[in-house]
């Protein structure tokens, strides 16, 4: 088909997806633009998820645009579809169901999913993810009023949950390891000050290699609580629920054996481009090639996964600007002696 009118896809309907999305449309009135996306609901904040936690449970209290946003803006949203293969040769990309799409310019903005070490595996269906609504509905279900949740590793998506849980009259225990403020880098010397202001906050802190490292989690006894964590030195920890927060891994399957160039992320050049020239890549899918660095560097955090849609957008409709980061990463104390990280600050 010959037309004049350029084909912009965006694989993924988050953050990044949706800041491109928009800026596409103001800087290429005329274009075409499709929106792909896995998920059923329609854009929401999963920043905003341990809402369920004080009784909000309507999905239609989450979603941040109207209904008819997306029409009126002219973008084709697919949702409940799921992209399996690009072929950047032949700008195209395969649906699960087998159709086929060209695109003039693609941007992949397909996020990260919850990471769960190698070694916890065999644990999972045990435990209870965070990463969807569904999930966040699954294990409100699941805690009990006052009841105890027991999250492991406690990346920051975990920590502003245990907030949350603390506040809505729940009992947390953090079982900490290497994973603990993720992504955020604390070092050695550091981390007794910031561990303290947890347990100052309330979370009962349980360092797990000083318990000889995790060596199971099992579903409780009859009559007891849900779930059981066994240690490495034989005690054990019982909980409501279990839930992993280890960080995130970029979702990229679909983008293997597509000629772009990838390590843990996508990688792109500052101006968010990858290896091939007409696809780009935002947000917690990609790593950024950063000089001062001299690698590639994920950014993530709502400003910094915002920004990058919206320059990847830019970038693609004619700009050639480079990367700065928006928002500083750094953790912090704040004057009551709880931790605050800038990942908080999402509005
Ligand atoms: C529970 C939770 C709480 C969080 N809290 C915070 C917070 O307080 N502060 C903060 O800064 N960050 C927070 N984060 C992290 C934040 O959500 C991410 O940094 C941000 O959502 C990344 O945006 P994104 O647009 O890159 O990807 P995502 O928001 O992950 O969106 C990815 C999109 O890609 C789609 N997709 C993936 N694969 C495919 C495929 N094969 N085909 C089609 N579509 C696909 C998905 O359906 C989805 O629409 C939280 C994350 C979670 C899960």
């Amino acid at each position: 088909m010959s037309s004049n009118v350029r084909h912009h896809i965006v694989i993924g309907s988050g953050v990044a997806g949706n800041q491109a999305a928009e800026t596409l449309r103001e800087r290429d009135p005329d274009s075409r633009i499709t929106m792909i996306t896995i998920s059923r609901l329609p854009f929401f904040n999963r920043y905003d998820l341990p809402r369920v936690f004080r009784g909000e449970r309507d999905w239609r209290r989450f979603i941040i645009y109207p209904a008819d946003y997306y029409r009126r803006n002219r973008i084709a949203l697919r949702r409940a579809t799921r992209v399996v293969g690009v072929d950047s040769t032949a700008q195209t990309l395969t649906l699960e169901h087998k159709e086929t799409i060209h695109f003039d310019s693609l941007l992949v903005a397909s996020g990260a999913g919850a990471y769960l070490p190698e070694d916890m595996s065999e644990f999972r269906p045990l435990l209870h993810g965070f990463g969807a609504f569904r999930d966040a509905i699954e294990v409100a279900d699941a805690l009990p009023k006052k009841g105890h949740a027991i999250l492991l590793g406690g990346d920051t998506i975990g920590l502003d949950l245990a907030r949350t849980l603390l506040d809505t009259g729940h009992r947390v225990t953090l079982v900490a390891g290497p994973y603990t403020f993720w992504p955020h880098e604390v070092t050695p010397e550091e981390r007794p000050k910031y561990v303290a202001a947890l347990q100052k906050m309330g979370i009962v802190v349980v360092e797990a290699q000083e318990r000889g490292g995790i060596a199971g989690v099992e579903k409780g006894a009859k009559g007891l609580a849900a779930r059981r964590i066994t240690f490495g030195n034989g005690s054990d920890l019982s909980g409501d629920v279990v839930m992993p927060f280890f960080g995130v891994a970029p979702s990229l399957d679909f983008m293997l054996g597509s000629g772009v160039d990838i390590e843990r992320g996508l990688l792109v050049s500052p101006n968010l481009r990858t290896t091939n020239e007409n696809i780009y890549a935002a947000g917690d899918v990609c790593q950024i090639w950063t000089d001062s660095e001299h690698r590639y560097c994920f950014y993530h955090g709502w400003k910094n996964v915002r920004a990058m849609g919206e320059l990847a957008a830019r970038n693609i409709t004619g700009a050639n600007e480079p990367w700065v980061p928006p928002q500083d990463e750094t953790l912090r104390l704040s004057k009551d002696g709880k931790i605050q990280s800038p990942f908080w600050e999402y509005q």
